[in-house]
């Protein structure tokens, strides 16, 4: 009899789901070293551009929250200017609340997140953040130069996977995602870690994976990957990883926005985890504080 896992993992929708969110992973990976490096160039930059910025700091503790950073100091002002200068739709929502502004003089990634989408404050390096958030980094920065329409593509890609009801997407879907990350990845040659992610990414979305989940434990024509056996262990790590920035965004549009599909979705999740019993145990957390918005939302309808 074939197991929870087996049957999941060989599921052609949820294996392409998983498949491409590796390969988001993959393009995170390769971009670190280069995201750093040149947030710390921007950062000097902005510095050298302004001498309140390099003289003077926040004795105010201004705090940021949401979309909103009111009230700050004189020294914050500055900041918040030069940092907005520098962005390239200053029209868009800016998610002020991602970042600490006491932190801007020293450290480059809290300038960073200005230019992210919601959900980084947590987060205090390129290390810990998704894929998103780097791309929409390198689209809302004007320090990087790169061809934002490829970059926007792969962006739209990403919520695609991430707001997809069932955690599933189509072959057609699939292969139209292969073409826009690959030639994504053509923007980042002269990063010298792409060029293995690119080799990477290109044999995981050609290869047809057959997950056997038994003693031998591994992916069907495993030669193929250059890095070595994707293990069954691999590919449920990838799995874990991306469920839980499923849910995670699935908890922060809940929480933003309740909209009858963002229910649907909760719902469906819980269909899921009844099916995938070993999932249960361990997005219990996560499901809980998905109940608890639900249960507000379902408290706020009744008032
Ligand atoms: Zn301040």
């Amino acid at each position: 009899m074939q197991s929870e896992l087996s049957i999941r993992l060989n599921d052609e929708g949820y294996k392409n789901w998983i498949k491409a969110g590796l390969c988001l992973q993959k393009v995170r990976d390769c971009l670190l070293g280069f995201v750093r490096t040149e947030m710390e160039k921007f950062h000097q930059f902005l510095l050298g551009t302004n001498s309140i910025l390099r003289q003077q700091i926040c004795t105010n503790f201004c705090r940021s929250q949401g979309t909103k950073f009111q009230g700050a100091c004189c020294v914050c002002q500055q900041w918040k200017r030069e940092i907005l200068n520098h962005h390239t739709n200053q029209n868009n929502v800016i998610y002020w609340g991602n970042c600490s502004p006491l932190l801007w003089p020293t450290n480059a990634w809290e300038v960073a997140k200005v230019y992210m989408p919601r959900g980084q404050a947590n987060r205090q390096g390129p290390e810990n953040c998704d894929a998103a958030a780097l791309l929409n980094l390198f689209v809302f920065c004007d320090h990087f130069h790169f061809q934002r329409q490829k970059i926007i593509e792969v962006i739209k890609c990403r919520n695609d996977l991430m707001h997809s009801v069932e955690m599933r997407v189509s072959p057609e879907w699939f292969e139209n995602y292969r073409r826009t990350i690959l030639v994504l990845l053509q923007e980042f040659q002269h990063i010298p870690e792409a060029k293995a992610a690119n080799k990477m990414i290109e044999e995981v979305t050609s290869s047809d994976w057959k997950v056997k989940v038994s003693v031998t434990d591994e992916v069907d024509a495993p030669e193929k990957f250059s890095e070595g056996k994707l293990s069954v262990g691999d590919i449920c790590n990838v799995e874990l990883d991306l469920i839980k920035e499923w849910v995670e965004e699935l908890g922060l549009m809940l929480a933003e926005e309740p909209l009858p599909q963002h229910l649907n979705r909760l719902n469906t999740f819980k269909e899921f985890l009844k099916h995938n019993k070993e999932l249960e145990g361990v997005f219990h957390k996560e499901l809980q504080q998905l109940f608890f918005l639900e249960k507000r939302l379902n408290n706020g309808k009744d008032m």
